[in-house]
């Protein structure tokens, strides 16, 4: 822009009370001459020789930035840019001393780091169910936490899982958690050493065989522990805060009312997947829980959410905030 131009503007901004202006000059050569044999009086004789459109505008901040410094726009494109590929790449930071992360399976650190991020702060709760898998009940509970959008944790019986097989290969590919619940269902404190080492050992390589890996939480049976069962347990030990005692009342209403009185955030809740009556209270319990602002998680995720690092041989009841 000249100074003439500049003049102009300054002085039908003035007039006009506009923000910006914006001249367009037909014969921008023609008119400088013109203009500079006028001189600085010439104003109005000049704008008879140029056509000049005003627009009034309300310059935006972002405007005014990009007038004042051309280059930010660039630098904003390579900085987004920049974020972009990183995101793609999936950089992440690895977190040191972190025993949970040698025990657990990539495609559930992803889950658990998806879930973390939308769960934070809400009030959450993790099913848990024991003693199966069943053929006669298991598959009916899958079909409803399926429908539900609900993912629990099973601890599992070696020998019913051996008989399963196909069952237990199902819950892991619906996104529950496989873990152990020993291979017979013994009393384990009552046992000797190595009555215990062969009770988890072969549970572990029946869960393994079927699902690839080793289970990354036990629950003794009875909830029963000693020294010996946290050294040979091998991952942490999972019991829980809120017993709906299920195989006593096989009453559905029962196990739903049970369970809403003694609920809390980071709750585990055990029930057992072998009675039908269990199955049965799943639609009721799931969406009273909902209507009381629980959200449902898996036992490792509750805990990672919950900032808790499982430790193997460590006992855990629930996962309060
Ligand atoms: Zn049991």
């Amino acid at each position: 822009m000249s100074l003439l131009d500049r003049l102009f503007s300054k002085e039908i901004q003035r007039r006009t009370g506009a923000h910006a202006i914006h001249i367009y000059i037909e014969d921008e050569k023609n008119a400088r001459k013109r203009s500079r044999s006028l001189g600085s009086i010439a104003l109005n004789e000049a704008s008879k020789h140029t056509r000049i459109t005003t627009k009034q505008e309300k310059i935006s901040f972002l405007r005014r930035l990009d007038i004042r410094f051309p280059w930010l726009k660039l630098a904003a494109v390579l900085v987004i840019g920049i974020i972009a590929i990183l995101n793609l790449c999936d950089v992440t930071v690895p977190r040191a001393n972190d025993p949970f992360d040698k025990i657990k399976i990539a495609p559930m650190a992803h889950h658990v780091r998806v879930t973390e991020r939308i769960l934070t702060g809400k009030k959450l709760v993790a099913l848990t169910f024991d003693d199966g898998p069943s053929n006669l009940t298991t598959p009916r509970l899958l079909d409803v936490l399926h429908e539900k959008d609900v993912h629990a944790t099973f601890f599992m019986l070696g020998y019913m899982a051996r008989a399963n097989t196909d069952i237990v290969k199902r819950a892991k590919k619906e996104g529950h958690i496989i873990a152990s619940h020993t291979m017979y269902h013994k009393n384990l404190p009552t046992l000797s050493y190595d009555g215990i080492k062969n009770e988890v050992n072969e549970a572990n390589s029946i869960l393994k065989n079927a699902t690839g890996q080793n289970p990354a939480l036990i629950r003794p049976p009875y909830g029963n522990i000693n020294d010996n069962v946290r050294k040979i347990a091998n991952t942490p030990l999972i019991l829980w805060s809120v017993d709906t005692r299920d195989w006593e009342s096989k009453n559905p209403q029962s196990i739903v009312s049970v369970a809403m009185s003694q609920v809390h955030d980071g709750a585990i809740i055990l029930m057992h997947d072998i009675y039908s009556t269990s199955v049965d209270a799943i639609p009721n319990l799931v969406d009273t829980l909902r209507k009381n602002g629980y959200e449902f998680v898996t036992v490792p995720e509750l805990a990672k959410i919950r900032g808790v690092n499982l430790t193997k041989g460590n006992i855990y009841y629930n996962f309060r905030p």
